[in-house]
């Protein structure tokens, strides 16, 4: 027998091994193997079985598979298909593809299981009948007698006893029958807490309804349908889903639910596991293999029948998978960065399509590009306009950070208004909101004299002041350098001496400011840096949620999905952070971001109020978030979009070059560029374009280099179809064994 076996390599296509006779029995399509490759031995999966080799290859060139990993484990045929069709729509490598594809990757692991001991029935008969055993398995036998009905670990028995190693004495036991032993499997759960089944579904609003029926209805059918539910924040969209699942489990059926890991909160699993007990499992990144294996077995063994979690999710193997919902579809994180670049939203649709059944987007800000799905009649749009129990949205307040500093000099990061509203509403016991997406102390290192500023060694990006710790940081690449007063840059020229002045605000010295201002103040700082442990987080969110915090300042990470009733102040120190980025889509973000965060204010009885300070009071995206104004935004947006000729309009593919030399970087750079070119010639009547290569915004990251082109053009299958033609020449050119291609197309980061 023979196997084609997608490895875990850069290529494109399978590789032919023979299955050795001890593993024929075993092995399958779908198979997780470990095969020599080279010099190596790599992961990969069986793709397809045969009686003979392909005819083209030579017996003696055929190598054996070394092993089969973790034999209780497959992929259907379903799956491989799926990461096929992955492979191939994102030109990435058919064995990375199908790894990623697979809930526990290529790896070898097992079940885990324990030994747990009991008296027999009739121990005391068997204690009587021989010599009286010592002290140590005297105290073993009072440990299992004292929990007749729970059998115990040596690990227990020993904590219990505090006796050092039991393990003579339970041999000894053992031998003579007065214990026995029992090995169960031991799974390994998610960490989220297992909440008590036993919420009720909460009464629906009029649009609440509307939207369930219509989704309802498509669950039904099993009709491939995509809708986008756009709904402001406080709407009630999750009520929308968790009725969506209700039905689909009623009906037999499986149910998938994305969220960004970043809003994938203690809170957030709670909700799912009060309304569905157990029934939930939560995939993630930080789940260890081991629970990534047992979840699956529960997936297959149809213990688990609803899944929440970030992108991987998306690939749970459900028998009867009757809906998918991608909550905060706007989210870029739904786009993976390495290779396979896909997106979420798009494999969602293809899953929907071949199985027959309806995906759910939701949003209070959806993508411009999803929007315009809906305006052109492919995808149903649902709105919920009203936040539940008729709160208001909050009141939205901007400040013209240049004039605030003209009348107040000293308002350096917070006006004289938030300072106000910070202060009532520690007074009424209210809690407040700080939005920064900026962690560090001060965010630019400049040189008063030459005016250059202090970027990472290893990258070109400006180094950020962490007071705690007191280093310069690389937020790319995490290096850590000692501060410096003196300028790097003038210093090597003789005699000159320029001196660094730290600028800009972070996370961290918002913190210290707001800590001045309201000495005792209960503050939490929640960035990157204070949440890095998985237990910090889920401490952090509990005291929070537990009402525990007046001010809480962070990044991202609090602007969504948190819902406190408390929180009546939101502020937003500088709006105008994301607006420049060198990307089509910062103003989308920025619109987004201030929406969101926004959108935690007032959410209980009490009104909320938001305070936006920026240096760009008449910029559209700051203007419409104020309004709570989507439909305005999208319209100008929109509008922006067709003119400069951008997604949805076109499709955009994003080619990096990077390598450790800067010039053969560029020279492959330029090299591809003009096969490009050169294809195009031949097809006149094409429209797409071109642009570059260039350095990247970022031109360096990690000490690699990184050059850019941008390929733009209306027709999505011939971009494709050229790419695929340029990636092909491009291998059988020379020089470029030092420099690394990739294609993202329809990118989300232009960084
Ligand atoms: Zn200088
Ligand atoms: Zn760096």
């Amino acid at each position: 027998m023979f196997a084609s076996v997608a490895v875990l390599a850069p290529f494109m296509s399978p590789f032919t091994y023979g299955i050795p006779e001890s593993m024929a029995k075993q092995m399958r399509v779908g198979s997780i193997v470990e095969v020599p490759f080279g010099k190596q031995i790599l992961g990969g999966c069986v793709i397809a079985l045969s009686e003979r080799p392909p005819e083209d290859l030579p017996a003696n060139k055929i190598r054996s598979i070394k092993a089969l990993r973790t034999p209780e484990f497959y992929l259907e045929t379903r799956e491989l298909e799926l990461a096929q069709w992955i492979a191939e729509r994102t030109m990435a490598p058919i064995g990375e593809t199908i790894s990623c594809v697979s809930f526990i990757g290529f790896s070898d692991i097992s079940i885990r299981t324990v030994e747990r001991y009991a008296l027999t029935t009739d121990y005391q008969t068997k204690l009587a009948s021989g010599k009286s055993p010592g002290t140590k398995m005297k105290i073993v036998i009072e440990a299992l007698a004292a929990n007749p009905n729970a059998p115990m670990s040596a690990a227990e028995i020993e904590t219990q006893t505090r006796l050092g190693s039991v393990h003579d004495a339970l041999k000894r036991l053992l031998n003579r029958q007065i214990i026995t032993r029992d090995t169960n499997i031991v799974e390994r759960m998610d960490d989220y807490a297992q909440a008590p089944k036993g919420d009720k579904p909460l009464p629906l609003t009029e649009e609440q309804q509307i939207a369930t029926t219509q989704i309802n209805a498509s669950i039904d059918h099993n009709t491939p349908d995509v809708y986008l539910l756009h709904g402001v924040t406080g709407s009630g969209k999750t009520e929308v889903y968790l009725n969506a699942i209700r039905h689909t489990l009623d009906l037999g059926g499986d149910a998938i639910c994305l969220v960004p890991e970043i809003s994938l909160t203690p809170q957030a699993v709670d909700r799912f596991r009060r309304r569905f007990g157990d029934m939930v499992g939560v995939y993630h990144s930080r789940l260890s293999i081991g629970q990534k294996f047992d979840l699956w077995r529960r997936v297959i063994s149809g213990h688990c029948r609803v899944m929440i979690g970030a992108r991987s999710a998306l690939f749970t193997p459900f028998q009867n998978l009757r809906l998918i919902i991608l909550d905060e579809e706007h989210e870029n994180s739904y786009k993976q960065n390495n290779a396979p670049r896909y997106h979420c939203r798009e494999v969602a649709i293809e899953i929907a399509k071949c199985r027959s059944l309806p995906v759910v987007l939701g949003s209070a800000t959806p993508n411009v590009e999803s929007y315009y799905q809906t305006q052109n009649g492919n995808w149903k749009l649902l709105t919920l306009s009203n936040r539940v129990d008729s709160q208001p949205l909050p009141t939205v307040h901007i400040i013209d950070m240049s004039r605030e500093l003209l009348e107040h000099p000293k308002s350096e990061l917070l006006s004289q208004d938030l300072i106000n509203a910070l202060k009532h509403a520690k007074e009424a016991g209210e809690m407040s909101i700080l939005f920064i997406n900026r962690r560090g102390f001060f965010s630019i290192i400049r040189c008063s004299n030459c005016g250059a500023i202090l970027r990472c060694d290893n990258c070109e990006v400006p180094l950020t002041y962490h007071k705690t710790g007191n280093t310069l940081r690389c937020h790319y690449c995490e290096q850590q350098y000692a501060p410096v007063t003196d300028c790097p840059h003038c210093l090597e020229k003789e005699g000159l001496k320029g001196t660094l002045i730290a600028l800009g605000i972070g996370t961290q010295r918002l913190e210290e400011t707001v800590q001045k201002l309201f000495p005792d103040a209960n503050i939490r700082r929640m960035d990157y840096d204070t949440t890095r442990t998985k237990n910090a987080y889920i401490e952090a969110w509990n005291e929070i949620s537990h009402g525990q915090t007046d001010i809480l300042i962070g990044t991202q990470m609090i602007a969504r999905g948190l819902h406190i009733e408390n929180v009546t102040v939101v502020g937003v120190p500088l709006a105008d952070i994301s607006l420049y980025q060198p990307d089509f889509r910062s103003t989308e973000r920025t619109f987004c971001l201030l929406t969101q965060v926004a959108g935690r204010a007032g959410r209980g009885d009490k009104p909320g109020h938001v305070y936006i300070q920026t240096y760009a009071p008449f910029n559209y995206a700051i203007r419409f978030a104020q309004k709570h104004d989507y439909n305005g935004f999208y319209q100008k947006e929109i509008r922006l979009r067709k003119i400069l000729r951008f997604p949805p309009f076109s499709t955009l593919a994003a080619i990096l070059a990077t390598g450790r030399e800067e010039e053969a970087v560029a020279t492959m750079a330029k090299e591809f560029a003009s096969i490009l070119n050169a294809r195009l010639w031949e097809m006149p009547k094409s429209d797409i374009v071109v642009l570059g290569p260039n350095p990247a915004p970022i031109a360096k990251i990690e000490n690699s280099f990184r050059w850019r082109i941008l390929v733009r053009g209306t027709d999505d299958e011939k971009i494709r179809e050229v790419l695929k033609f340029a990636m092909n020449e491009y291998a059988q050119t020379t020089g470029h064994q030092n420099v690394q291609i990739t294609v993202d197309i329809n990118p989300t980061e232009l960084m």
